[in-house]
């Protein structure tokens, strides 16, 4: 007889996810700074960028003013109203970042307000009976970091270590779960390679530098995590992991050429810290569809060559199935896995539930077979400031009014409700 009705194991973890530069506002880094010089630029490229059916749904894009983060959902000061939401959604988990600008501005400054503010909100979620799950570092840097070269510089490590000894000796007994950085690999996709974000650097030694320097700040602040709170907190890092497809699911350079990029872009960096690793963060997001190409391809010989099925607001391949594949492939690491971000950019609001709830079946689908998922993020709470994109892809659960701050839950957040209150779904 089939089941219809899918159990999750007790005490799994059910919230959404966000960065501090995503949603706080008023934050004064590296990124407010690159914002107000790339504004302009950015919505010049909007018309070569994306798709006519993009540019027609979301004129915004056309906008400079989409692309500086200002107060974005300001929630520096609506924490309370948030987390009200988290918990009126039957979520018993939340996970968001701390910002490092904030707390230390200047070298070695802190600032002992905003750690009180932090305080505050683990604090606040605490009294609502929702677990925090703390990223300490989510791509931003404090001025004076990107004046001396961001992670290229050495140095950025032990000031970094620094700044986490900071937050675990001020809060940190009240914290279980730590995640130190945010997709090391994106970050140096983004910034060292693609040249996209903040320092726009194309140049692929360059990133291997950045991407070691972020490695071994890692596994430092693991060891560091763990002397200074004991071996009863889980410190994990949120690993970007996609899903790649062959071209020609037959061919043998296309299969090959899968392979490798796979390998390559997202389990070569895992295996660099999966033993520093209690858990396993995952984040996913999209399938890639791999071709092997005779030169001039996005990777040289291996390019993606996405067909325009299940999209996203963004263009993004939706495919559900692809995170059952991929924690199939994580079980041999025998780690506890929490999907630290998987969500849809979806303004109408027409695919989230249905996303959501194919993925929750793909997630018990590898749990039945074994694979140990703990829990499970949404990205994200709120819609919020995508970045090099800015403001018209809308992840949230929650639609934020941008003139107002006004937050309107969307129908979509109230039948994930429904999933995380009982604990699984009836198909
Ligand atoms: C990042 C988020 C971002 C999301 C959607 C993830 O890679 O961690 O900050 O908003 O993707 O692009």
């Amino acid at each position: 007889m089939q089941n219809n009705n899918l159990k999750f194991p007790e005490g799994f973890f059910w919230g959404a996810a966000t960065s501090s530069h995503q949603v706080e506002g008023g934050n004064h880094n590296d990124w407010s700074e690159w914002e107000k010089v790339n504004a302009e630029r950015l919505a010049k490229e909007a018309k070569t960028k994306w798709q006519k059916w993009q540019q027609e749904k979301f004129p915004g894009m056309f906008n400079p003013e989409n692309y500086i983060s200002g107060k974005t959902c300001n929630q520096y000061n609506l924490f309370n109203e948030d987390f009200d939401i988290v918990k009126s959604l039957s979520q018993n988990a939340y996970r968001f970042s701390i910002e490092w600008s904030r707390i230390e501005p200047e070298q070695g400054k802190f600032n002992e307000k905003e750690i009180e503010h932090y305080r505050e909100i683990i604090l606040a979620l605490r009294a609502r009976r929702i677990e925090p799950f703390v990223s300490l570092w989510h791509w931003t840097l404090p001025l004076w970091i990107s004046a001396i070269g961001g992670w290229e510089n050495k140095k950025t490590k032990s000031y970094f270590l620094r700044y986490a000894e900071k937050i675990i000796d001020s809060f940190g007994k009240d914290i279980k779960f730590w995640i130190p950085l945010n997709e090391p690999t994106v970050y140096v996709g983004m910034g060292y390679v693609i040249g996209d974000f903040p320092p726009q650097v194309k140049n692929y030694r360059r990133g291997n530098k950045v991407l070691k320097n972020l490695i071994k700040t890692y596994k430092e602040t693991y060891g560091l995590i763990h002397k200074k709170l004991g071996e009863k907190v889980m410190v994990g890092n949120a690993n970007n992991i996609h899903y790649n497809i062959p071209y020609d699911k037959n061919g043998f350079f296309d299969q090959l050429a899968a392979k490798i990029l796979n390998y390559v872009r997202d389990i070569r960096p895992l295996k660099w810290t999966v033993q520093y690793e209690d858990f396993i963060g995952l984040n996913y997001y999209y399938r890639d569809t791999i071709k092997f190409v005779l030169g001039g391809g996005r990777f040289g010989l291996i390019d993606i060559k996405n067909p325009n099925d299940w999209v996203s607001d963004l263009g993004w391949n939706i495919c559900p199935e692809g995170i059952y594949h991929i924690l199939k492939n994580l079980k041999k690491y025998k780690k506890p896995i929490y999907i630290t971000e998987n969500g849809v950019a979806d303004k109408e609001d027409i695919s989230r539930a249905l996303f959501i709830k194919e993925i929750l079946i793909n997630i018990h689908k590898a749990i039945q077979d074994g694979v140990d998922v703990r829990g499970y993020f949404y990205w994200s709470l709120l819609d919020n400031f995508e970045w090099d994109k800015g403001f018209w892809p809308r992840f949230g659960l929650v639609e934020i009014d941008y003139k107002t701050m006004e937050r309107k839950i969307r129908k979509s957040a109230y039948e994930y409700a429904k999933i995380c209150e009982r604990n699984g779904i009836i198909l």
